[in-house]
């Protein structure tokens, strides 16, 4: 589905969301410091001409707060910001049927499976690998909601976040303090609340490059790579390792595919381009076989969440056709030798 890209008139914008009423104090005063500041810039006449007030002033600032959406490329690398008032009137869920992407300006609803006639359309306003305490965080402070989605609820891919082989040991704030433990289950975090385990991956996030291949190793003995902190550490890894050998960045690309494929539903923009990559490293090392393997599922992937009219669809078809092509010179090459020695 297209969404306009026109300009948005000032009775549109007045109709789109408003959430100032129901805001905390806390979270007004944020609001309200950004007021002063415009005041000071465009100078006392042109701020009162433009808004009408402080009051005024403060509800734009809040509307466009809740009703931008963030522009992003085709490798959902945000590259800006808008205010498309049709996509406002989508809802959240941290388990959505469909995705915005865009075209150029053009903001395009995508769904991600059948949608039912009366059924509702959901996107995800957060990233989805984000644990739950920390997404409902997000979204009260910016939207202003407790979500009550199907996976707020049933927690399935909250608990492979939190999924780790064995043992009770604790994980402290900043650092990994693996003790070892005992008996052999498979359990969330015992020893940490949720927003210790949000803290901790926001460590993993930032931290020092060098430590990461270390890290992983002794995290990885401990838990599924499924688990939030050891995925983090794979993106690490892949992308330092993809600067030195493409074939060691492979082996954490297929095991960050692996994940991906657990987390999200048969069609997910970050399939499609975590199948991209695999796919371009296979091709880079001359595997062609499995990168034609790997392009053709990327390929299925992005018909449907990017759609086949996408940028990225046609430059993935041609890297596709070149290494088919080689794989048929292969053959023939390979066919000609077979006739020559039975000569
Ligand atoms: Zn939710």
């Amino acid at each position: 589905m297209k969404i306009s890209k026109n300009k948005i008139d000032a009775e549109t914008f007045e109709n789109l969301c408003c959430n100032l009423d129901q805001l905390e104090e806390g979270e007004k005063v944020k609001y309200a410091q950004l007021v002063e500041p415009l005041r000071y810039f465009l100078g006392t006449e042109k701020f009162q001409s433009c808004f009408d007030g402080a009051a005024k002033c403060l509800e734009v600032i809040n509307r466009v707060a809740v009703n931008t959406v963030t522009l992003v490329n085709d490798e959902f690398t945000p590259i800006g910001y808008g205010i498309y008032p049709e996509a406002s009137l989508v809802n959240h869920s941290c388990e959505p049927n469909a995705v915005f992407v865009f075209r150029n300006k053009q903001l395009l609803l995508r769904t991600l499976r059948p949608i039912a006639i009366n059924e509702e359309v959901f996107v995800s306003y957060t990233d989805q690998l984000v644990p739950k305490d920390k997404r409902r965080q997000i979204l009260k402070q910016q939207f202003n909601f407790i979500c009550q989605c199907s996976e707020c609820v049933n927690e399935i891919r909250e608990q492979l976040f939190h999924k780790k082989k064995f043992g009770t040991e604790s994980l402290k704030n900043g650092e990994f303090s693996l003790t070892e433990s005992g008996f052999p289950e498979v359990s969330v975090l015992p020893d940490s609340t949720e927003s210790d385990f949000s803290k901790i991956l926001e460590g993993v996030k930032n931290m020092n490059t060098d430590d990461c291949f270390d890290k992983l190793e002794k995290l990885g003995s401990k838990y599924f790579d499924t688990n939030l902190l050891v995925h983090e550490l794979l993106v690490k890894c892949a992308n330092i390792a993809s600067h030195k050998s493409f074939k060691s960045a492979l082996q954490f690309e297929l095991r960050l595919l692996d994940n991906f494929q657990k987390f999200y539903p048969d069609y997910h923009p970050m399939k499609s381009l975590q199948y991209t990559r695999v796919s371009k490293i296979f091709s880079f090392l001359g595997k062609v076989r499995s990168s034609v393997e790997y392009f053709e599922k990327a390929l299925r992937n992005i018909a449907v969440t990017h759609g086949c009219e996408s940028e990225l669809y046609k430059v993935i078809s041609e890297q596709f056709n070149l290494d088919q092509r080689e794989i048929a010179h292969f053959e023939e090459q390979s066919l000609r030798k077979t006739a020559l020695t039975q000569k």
